[in-house]
């Protein structure tokens, strides 16, 4: 069996959220080897939606607006998409201005191949045809064994993330315990011509019998999903057939839907899973590894993506000995419950698309909760993570401390920027505002290895066409408002503002100790 030399970071599966996470550990310079088992990317459709919090916060780190398309470009006013829940098409989904679009269409295989290439532009070592076989956790390093193209090989690794999908192997072998529920519908989906395309319904259709979700292009060249709300597959592992695929979608539909040339054809359901911790010691787990729901609501990719966005600068930083003792640890605690309230509203979604005609009254009224501007948002905001806050860590924190800090536009001595584009070399940020904060400077000395500090001021709202309301006001709140410093960590959220504790007594929770003699470096550390 061939030994390879050790590295800092294994990653176990290198679908979006592996490669996302090993494009991240490259630009931070963590020597990063990913395992994965598949040759190539593979093109069976899974998602397509990338929502909202996602979306800013891969903007933050660079990753959309590389080869910015005419829908990801930074919105001059607020966006608003109509969306789904549970099927009724009347959830609005808004994003501020100066974000990208609230809803980008994005398929999963093509964003797995651009974080891939990233990786390995940043000198990451990228091992297609690599199986994990098993893992076992020393006290100074993970060993893990894999089957490659030659053979066995192992690996060591000061850390070992599993991105290894639902069914991870380093989960299993690690042993990570978990609270799951069993599948209690049954559905199916699958690429096919439609041989008479009209008499497929597009899009969400609901009948007395299930659901079909249907996309037909006019050479009858199309997706197909059903929902049977009645019970689980029998056998959730057996190969799905054309025939089958067929029987199902006619029944549903009430009538007969001839269909041919099938690929791609695949049984889900509604198991779901929640490790109770998404760390072991050496080893952590993210994306479907950690977390596996019904795919209703387009959730699971993004937040897997926002798992790997958590989790990259907090593992460089602890590698390079510039974090808190428990940094990583946040890490659990801050993206589980995300995770949990994804379970259960893909849970409650479930429910509601029971076509009992018992249930037409909650959907009734979950309809009329969708029409007031109030209910979308909180469900909207909800589906796009964007109510996200993530538990504070100080002793007297700040009301802002968790919160995702707006896309500013700024004002600072080298000209006009916004937070979204300080954020893109990936170091934390102290952003001092006008001379109530230059005090502060002073507080961070120590941490000037890590952090970036930058004088700003907010200007003054642009009243334009173009700007919202919204805009305008989130502008002049922050204009307004006393905070004389914030501490932004690089995937965006507040890690401290003015009105909690003192700088000097937060900073060593997230960036340890200070070090008097370091000079700042031009890099990410
Ligand atoms: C049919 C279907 C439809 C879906 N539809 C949607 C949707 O509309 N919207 C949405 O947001 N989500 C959807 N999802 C879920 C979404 O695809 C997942 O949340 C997403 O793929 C998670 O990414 P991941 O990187 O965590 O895991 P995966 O994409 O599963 O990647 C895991 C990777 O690990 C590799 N691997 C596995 N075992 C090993 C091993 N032992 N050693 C090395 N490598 C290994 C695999 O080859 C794979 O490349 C759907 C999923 C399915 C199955």
């Amino acid at each position: 069996m061939s030994r390879s030399p050790h590295t800092r970071v294994l990653v176990a599966g290198g679908g979006p959220v592996g490669m996302l996470l090993a494009a991240e550990l490259g630009w931070y310079g963590v020597d990063t080897v990913v395992l994965e088992a598949a040759d190539a990317t593979g093109d069976l459709p899974k998602a397509g939606t990338l929502h909202a919090r996602t979306a800013q916060s891969l903007a933050r780190r660079g990753y959309l607006a590389v080869d910015p398309g005419p829908a990801e470009t930074p919105a001059t006013a607020a966006t608003t998409e109509m969306f789904h829940f549970a099927g009724i098409p009347a959830l609005a989904i808004t994003a501020p201005a100066g974000e990208p679009r609230s809803v980008l269409k994005r398929a999963q295989a093509d964003l797995e191949r651009e974080f891939e290439a990233r990786a390995r532009e940043r000198g990451v070592t990228v091992l297609r045809g690599h199986t994990v076989t098993a893992v076992r956790q020393e006290p100074d390093r993970v060993e893990v064994a894999a089957l490659g193209p030659d053979g066995p090989r192992t690996f060591s690794a000061d850390y070992l993330v599993g991105a290894d999908g639902a069914r991870s192997t380093v989960r299993t072998q690690v042993g990570f315990a978990a609270d799951t529920s069993p599948a209690t519908v049954s559905a199916m989906m699958g690429q096919v011509r439609f041989l008479e395309p009209d008499l497929m319904p597009q899009g969400w259709h609901r009948t007395p019998r299930g659901w079909t979700v249907a996309r037909v292009g006019p050479d009858g060249q199309g997706l197909i999903r059903t929902l049977d709300c009645s019970g689980p597959h029998p056998d959730r592992n057996a190969p799905l057939t054309l025939d089958e695929l067929r029987r199902e979608t006619s029944r549903l539909v009430g009538h007969d839907v001839p269909m041919s040339e099938p690929r791609s054809l695949t049984r889900f359901g509604d198991f779901t899973r929640l490790v109770r911790g998404f760390r072991e010691d050496r080893v952590l787990l993210v994306g479907d590894a950690a977390h596996v729901h019904f795919p209703v609501g387009g959730q699971g990719l993004s937040s897997g993506l926002l798992d790997a966005l958590n989790l990259g600068w907090k593992l460089a930083h602890t590698l390079r000995g510039t974090a808190g003792e428990d940094l990583l640890d946040s890490y659990d605690a801050e993206r589980r419950p995300v995770a949990q309230r994804i379970i259960d509203n893909t849970r409650a979604q479930l429910v509601l698309m029971h076509p009992a005609p018992a249930l037409d009254p909650l959907r009734n009224l979950v309809t009329e909760v969708l029409a007031l501007e109030q209910g979308s948002r909180h469900i909207g905001d909800m589906i796009s993570g964007q109510e996200t806050v993530h538990p504070p860590r100080s002793a007297r924190p700040s009301p802002r401390e968790g919160t995702f800090l707006p896309n500013l536009r700024l004002s600072t001595d080298a000209g006009d920027t916004d937070v979204s584009t300080l954020l893109r070399d990936g170091r934390p940020l102290l952003l001092l505002f006008g001379e109530a904060g230059a005090g502060y400077a002073a507080q961070a000395r120590g941490w000037a290895h890590v952090l970036r500090t930058v004088p700003v001021t907010v200007p003054p709202p642009r009243q334009t066409q173009a700007q919202t309301q919204t805009q305008a006001q989130a502008q002049a709140r922050w204009q307004a408002q006393d905070i004389a410093a914030v501490l932004v960590r690089p995937d965006g959220y507040l890690a401290w503002a003015s009105d909690g504790d003192a700088l000097a007594e937060t900073l060593p929770l997230w960036f340890g100790a200070p070090r008097w003699s370091s000079e700042p470096s031009r890099k990410a550390f």
